[in-house]
């Protein structure tokens, strides 16, 4: 019989073979509403293991950090276990905001008061640290209870886009059956689809045989 394979290696090796998820809403807190079941692809959130894989491939964890929280996971399922309900409840809410949140006053007080909650309760250090490209990236490393810092990123994201009034270009990708949203930074304002190698290709096939069509 072979040997078990460490979990953390197996899991980095996974990740950099086959991960499912997209990053192409512009936004870190879109992003993470992407990975919801609403849209094409998996849930980032199915279990504790996929958040952490979403966390790397976002590159919010690396691969040390990474392995730490599995670790801790294995220690404490418990707590593990309260931050996907953490999470999964912040998505929803984030997900609200995204689509709604520009003409509903009730849905950017729910979102800033969820923001807040998950803010109030993490104490960390804030840190800028210099990447191995020589890029500079700003950092959170939590004190106490590291579990409750792994939604610190995300929810600064979504508070950056209420405090520079973004939710104006947020927009949900104009295929129905997708259900991704992103962050519209176009000059004209007029994207339509979360990405043009799939959806915005559909759509002109779609389009092309129609002509045939007629
Ligand atoms: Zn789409």
């Amino acid at each position: 019989m072979a040997p078990p394979l460490e979990l953390s290696t197996l899991s980095t090796l996974d990740v950099r073979e086959r991960h499912p998820f997209a990053f192409v809403a512009e936004r870190l807190w879109l992003d993470f509403v992407n990975g919801d079941a609403t849209t094409r692809g998996s849930d980032a959130l199915l279990d504790f293991e996929r958040f952490v894989r979403w966390l790397e491939a976002a590159q919010l964890l690396d691969a040390e950090r990474g392995a730490g929280m599995r670790r801790r996971a294995q220690q404490q399922p418990a707590g593990a276990h309260a931050v996907l309900g953490d999470a999964r409840r912040v998505r929803a809410v984030l997900r609200s905001l995204a689509e709604r949140g520009v003409s509903s006053h009730d849905i950017r007080t729910e979102a800033l008061a969820e923001i807040n909650r998950v803010l109030g309760r993490s104490a960390g250090t804030r840190r800028v640290e210099q990447q191995g490209d020589g890029t500079f990236a700003r950092s959170f490393v939590p004190v106490g209870d590291a579990f409750a810092g792994l939604l610190i990123p995300i929810v600064e994201s979504a508070a950056d886009a209420l405090i520079l009034s973004e939710l104006g270009r947020v927009r949900r990708c104009a295929d129905p059956r997708c259900g991704r949203v992103f962050q519209d930074e176009t000059k004209n304002g007029r994207r339509r689809w979360c990405d043009m190698s799939t959806c915005g290709n559909r759509a002109k096939a779609a389009r092309h045989r129609m002509k045939l069509h007629r």
